[in-house]
């Protein structure tokens, strides 16, 4: 998938909608269309990658900005006593559906282990 037809990149030049809820020079958090728990944002570099396989060389610059403002959202949201799961699908054996990295932030109930 390529920037031009990836609804993540969409969402974060505005031209389709989201419920925004935090955003950086390079990362963005938005409510999840089909939220799994009573709390689930979905943080994602504002540059296109395909997904956490396709970060090379700029780890550094892409996770932690992501990683930061995925744990702040938490703290946003009143999260962090009760606790949060964050999630990040890889490929087909990871079940990812939208090819551009994202990370899930759950929370609001308890989490089951393992996941399914
Ligand atoms: P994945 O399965 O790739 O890890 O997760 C993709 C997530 O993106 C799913 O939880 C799905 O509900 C969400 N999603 C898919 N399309 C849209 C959309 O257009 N807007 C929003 N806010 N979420 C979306
Ligand atoms: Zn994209």
């Amino acid at each position: 998938m390529t920037p031009s037809d990836c609804i993540f990149c969409k969402i974060v030049a505005g031209e389709i909608p989201a419920r925004i809820v935090a955003r950086t020079d390079s990362a963005l958090a938005f409510h999840d269309l089909n939220p799994q728990a009573p709390h689930h944002v979905l943080v994602i570099p504002t540059r296109h990658f395909g997904g956490a396989a396709s970060v090379g060389s700029e780890a550094t610059d892409v996770w932690a900005p992501l990683m930061s403002l995925a744990t702040e959202v938490a703290r946003k949201l009143e999260l962090d006593e009760k606790g949060y799961r964050l999630v990040l699908n890889q490929g087909a054996d990871g079940g990812q559906s939208v090819g551009h990295l994202h990370v899930h932030l759950l929370g609001g109930r308890r989490m089951s282990w393992p996941p399914g």
